[in-house]
């Protein structure tokens, strides 16, 4: 199921036209210099060296027209952005100069932290609900170096609702009562580092999400507990006619998709000095914490990216390949690679022709061997008997499988989170495995009946011909097989293809 919400995604971002749309909607905020906070103060508008105009010229000669940006497990499938330079703001603090803007972006586009995802409501709370996304150049004036990232502010929930201030968060300030999360992205790659706040006061750090979930570490003799984290990438792919909005900027009139996925990052609870644990460049005054802080240069792909993904597969698909000959599957002429075009599940069959192309995502790396194996077994069996040429188009269809599902499925689908969140240290852990297995339970949209076919003959298959595969898998595969059964039942009574 989730492979296939991952095509529909891919067929609207086909259909889609392109047209600029500002989202990032604080385009009149005034940024305020800093009150009391100990150190040198934040002077705005009026840099010595790095002036817009010389930022500007550094940032042309230095970066594509379009920059990207893009999550973890998602190596193409990119937001593309540009600055905005006619709202672009000076300011400075002791040796470092800084000039930011706002973006423009193709496509709305929304970072949400997973609370806002739950109670996001997109009738009441469009205008108050939104990021800030800016382009921010920075120099160095003792070292002469500059740099540019794009920082991306998420506020929780309750402080979206209530603040009117949250455009007065910058790079050299944050606002007194922000609650939320500063995100710097490195342009063309993505997520570098972050900060998480309360109340103006940073309460944990984010790194790029590591996938393997609880760590610890020592730093300077103190001690780190970490976790991974989501929070969810909200897409909004539509076509249709767009309008403009005085306040907001562009908008979209109608004939949207809204697709949502998490991303996974690691967050540690306790915030040392500010050090962290490989070496890294600090871009803020005095070295203190809350800033963008790039690794300095190592040649290893760092864990969790897409070349450090691509290292891993080509080390472990020779033997994947073996394990299938002795099942007589033979993928010598398939493309298997690691996904282009991002996706959230364990696999995906990209394309038929050819001998088919079969994409694996980050997910396919948590499995065991038999897992694996399995999983590539399952793509392979869709390769050679689904019907290429079926047309999936989606249709908008809210249903809540929940009250229906069998005790076996129910304690299957548990079984399934538990393993997902099982590295997570969190408070609210519950309570979080609970919001998951309510979502697995949950029917957005339904795909022509022939979909649900393919499928269920395709686990049908699978179940038969690999059955020794790990509890978590097992309990997982019960429940998408018994899943597409029932999406069968709904898009033979309800399907529509319009
Ligand atoms: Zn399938």
């Amino acid at each position: 199921m989730k492979r296939n919400m991952k095509k529909n995604r891919l067929w609207f971002v086909g259909m889609s036209f392109i047209f600029c749309t500002v989202i990032y909607s604080c385009l009149q905020d005034e940024w305020e210099t800093d009150n009391n906070k100990g150190d040198e103060k934040v002077i705005v508008g009026n840099n010595k060296e790095l002036t817009v105009t010389a930022a500007q010229q550094w940032y042309e000669e230095h970066n594509k027209p379009v920059v990207t940006v893009r999550s973890v497990d998602n190596d193409e499938n990119e937001i593309l952005t540009k600055p905005k330079w006619e709202e672009a703001k000076e300011s400075r603090q002791s040796n470092f100069e800084v000039v930011e803007t706002t973006l423009m972006t193709n496509g709305s586009t929304m970072f949400m932290d997973s609370e806002t995802k739950i109670r996001f409501n997109p009738k009441t709370d469009a205008k108050r609900v939104h990021n800030i996304a800016r382009m921010v150049v920075i120099k160095n004036l003792k070292t002469g170096k500059v740099c540019n990232f794009i920082m991306i502010f998420v506020g929780t929930y309750d402080y979206l609702k209530t603040t009117r201030t949250l455009g007065k968060n910058s790079y050299l300030h944050r606002q007194p009562d922000f609650n939320g999360d500063v995100y710097f992205f490195k342009p063309g790659e993505g997520l570098v580092n972050g900060w998480r706040y309360r109340n103006g006061k940073i309460t944990a750090r984010i790194s790029r999400g590591t996938e393997e979930g609880f760590r610890m570490s020592t730093t300077r003799g103190t001690y780190q507990r970490c976790h991974t984290e989501s929070y969810w990438v909200y897409d909004t792919n539509c076509w249709g006619d767009s309008y403009f909005d005085d306040e907001f900027g562009w908008g979209v009139s109608s004939n949207c998709e809204t697709i949502s996925y998490p991303v996974y990052d690691e967050v540690c609870e306790t915030v040392d000095d500010g050090v962290s644990e490989q070496p890294v460049e600090p871009w803020t005054p005095n070295e203190q914490p809350g800033g963008y802080e790039p690794p300095k240069s190592n040649d290893e792909p760092q864990k969790g990216t897409p070349e450090y993904y691509k290292k891993e597969l080509e080390k472990i698909l020779p033997n994947l390949s073996d394990e299938l000959k002795k099942m007589d599957v033979d993928i010598s002429n398939t493309q298997i690679r690691f996904t282009k075009e991002g996706c959230s599940a364990n696999a995906q069959l990209l394309s038929y022709g050819n001998g088919g192309i079969i994409e694996v995502c980050s997910n396919f790396f948590n499995y065991l061997s038999q897992d694996q194996t399995a999983i590539l077994w399952h793509e392979v069996y869709h390769l050679n008997n689904d019907d290429p040429n079926l047309v999936r188009k989606p249709y908008n269809f809210d249903y809540d499988l929940m009250s229906s599902t069998p005790p076996t499925i129910l304690q299957d689908v548990r079984i399934y989170v538990e393993w997902l969140w099982k590295d997570v240290v969190n408070n609210d852990k519950e309570n979080l495995i609970n919001e998951d297995i309510k979502y697995y339970l949950t029917i957005y949209t339904l795909l022509p009946p022939e979909h649900y076919r393919h499928e269920i003959a395709t686990y049908e298959a699978e179940i038969n011909n690999c059955p020794n595969v790990s509890e978590h898998y097992r309990a997982e595969r019960e429940y998408n097989y018994w899943k597409n059964k029932e999406l069968l039942k709904l898009s033979e009574q309800n399907y529509k293809n319009n």
